[in-house]
């Protein structure tokens, strides 16, 4: 141990309160922050060691004595920063992930420090208004129903949850069966209905709400990945049992949407609900350009988005949102006599998701929309699609290179060689290659019985000129591949 281990003082300076070294080891920790967000744009955009190498500077005996917090938090990102990787980089093109803004981390910052426990809004008023009013400008910048409710969950996964434990409680009330107070053994069977290619998250929400995975009916879906309209409504004509529909707003790979105007109309006509996932996608509706690709969202029943996605908010912040709010608080309201009651148009925030406690997100919400208004929201959108074009046309150039999607929203597929699944390698070479380059950092999938790799444009950071260099490194990587290969 060193000699700023100094355990006593931990303890005296809890019960005296505030000290000057809070202070400063409050600062040091941003200095720390700025200092890795300054330099993402010129480091490697990979993390400089590997998890069996993190592991082994991490895992250690479990110290008898405390030290002080400075020192601590000096520790910590020693030991953490060889092995964070560049998510919010200006090429970073893995996954859909979204780069927390500096807007929304300093808004989280103050979030931690306030450190409300965002339950109720007798306990903490500015948190709970937060929400309301952030709800508020979602639905008017996602142009959904203005009196939907929304509920700030950790992220689209939890949205989906919670969506859909809204359509499987209010299904089954119209049946005459409570499932929140009696469960599911004994109830009305439910159909749920999906597109074969939805995101694999949603099966996991299906999977917590007793709907399992396996039981749903898989639409078939067309060679960009939306469910086939037909295949749907064969489907639907099957039976009149209560129906859940799940459509994708943005899927993964492609970027497309579901015919969701013409699947609502269908699956409303047999007084089913309709939920859809648009954990990124759902953004396109706050950019007059790419809205168009959302037209009939709003006849929808619910629909889950993500804030750390396209809107730059920091981890974990995502947004489930509900056409029938009764339905909606009755699947996640939690009651107990210490709990404050609200009055009739109040609104708890723990009453619309699964958890009590939580961070108040709809500080960091309130402060992004705010920072970026209706026009920042519809410039980041539609910028991030430009960029995303653009890379498409300029990697189609190079002689065997494909793009086997049709670019309309931030995503691009990339196969490298041709479709014989024996080119697979040739694709997964690249991305390997790229990856230890570390000029940008792109990621692989299974798509269509392909291996692809996939761009997906979401960073407030990327410029043009980031595309451009993440390009010439992506056609030198494949130009190496095949030097190799010759
Ligand atoms: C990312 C994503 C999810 C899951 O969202 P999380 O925020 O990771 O929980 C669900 N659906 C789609 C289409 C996604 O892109």
């Amino acid at each position: 141990m060193n000699n700023l281990s100094r355990p006593r003082e931990v303890v005296a300076s809890q019960s005296d309160g505030w000290q000057p070294e809070h202070e400063a080891m409050l600062r040091q920790a941003a200095e720390r922050a700025m200092e890795f967000r300054r330099a993402l744009g010129s480091c490697p955009q990979k993390p400089a060691r590997t998890f069996a190498e993190m592991r082994e500077s991490f895992l250690s005996p479990l110290p008898e004595e405390g030290c002080d917090g400075r020192s601590v938090i000096e520790e910590l990102a020693a030991l953490a920063e060889p092995g964070l990787a560049a998510m919010t980089g200006p090429r970073f093109f893995g996954w859909v992930i979204g780069a927390s803004h500096p807007v929304g981390v300093a808004a989280d910052w103050l979030t931690s420090a306030w450190g409300q426990n965002c339950g109720s809004h007798t306990a903490t008023p500015a948190a709970a208004a937060s929400e309301e009013a952030a709800a508020a400008w979602l639905l008017d910048l996602l142009d959904l129903p203005r009196d939907a409710s929304v509920g700030f969950a950790t992220g689209a996964t939890l949205a989906n949850f919670t969506c859909l434990a809204a359509a499987r409680g209010e299904l089954l009330r119209r049946v005459g069966w409570d499932v929140e107070a009696n469960g599911l053994f004994g109830a009305p069977p439910i159909r749920v209905i999906i597109g074969e290619e939805a995101h694999a998250s949603v099966f996991s929400s299906l999977q917590f709400l007793g709907l399992g995975y396996e039981r749903v009916i898989r639409i078939p879906t067309d060679a960009m990945g939306r469910m086939r309209i037909d295949e749907f409504e064969s489907a639907m004509s099957q039976s009149d049992q209560p129906t859940i529909v799940i459509a994708q707003a943005g899927h993964i790979n492609t970027g497309a949407f579901d015919p969701i105007l013409r699947i609502a109309k269908i699956a409303h006509r047999g007084n089913a609900w309709v939920h859809v996932d648009g954990a990124f996608g759902l953004w396109a509706r706050a950019c007059p350009s790419t809205a168009l690709l959302t037209t009939g969202i709003e006849t929808a029943d619910s629909w889950a988005t993500d804030g750390h996605k396209w809107l730059q908010l920091p981890y974990d912040c995502g947004f489930a949102i509900v056409r029938n709010a009764e339905a909606h608080r009755r699947a996640m309201a939690i009651t107990a006599s210490y709990l404050p009651a609200v009055a009739a148009g109040e609104r708890n925030p723990s009453h619309y998701v699964p958890e009590l406690s939580r961070r108040a997100r709809g500080f960091a919400t309130w402060a992004m929309i705010r920072a970026l208004g209706r026009r920042g929201v519809a410039q980041l959108v539609g910028h991030h699609c430009g960029i995303a074009r653009r890379m498409a046309q300029a990697l189609r150039q190079e002689a065997g290179i494909r793009v086997l999607n049709e670019v309309e929203l931030n995503q691009v597929v990339v196969r490298f060689g041709s479709d014989d699944p024996a080119d697979d390698i040739l694709t997964s070479k690249v991305i390997a290659r790229i990856q230890a380059d570390g000029t940008c950092f792109a990621a692989g999938a299974q798509w269509k019985g392909l291996w692809i790799m996939r761009l997906s444009v979401t960073s407030w950071a990327t410029g043009e000129a980031d595309a451009d260099r993440s390009v010439a490194a992506i056609i030198g990587a494949w130009r190496a591949v095949q030097a190799d290969g010759a």
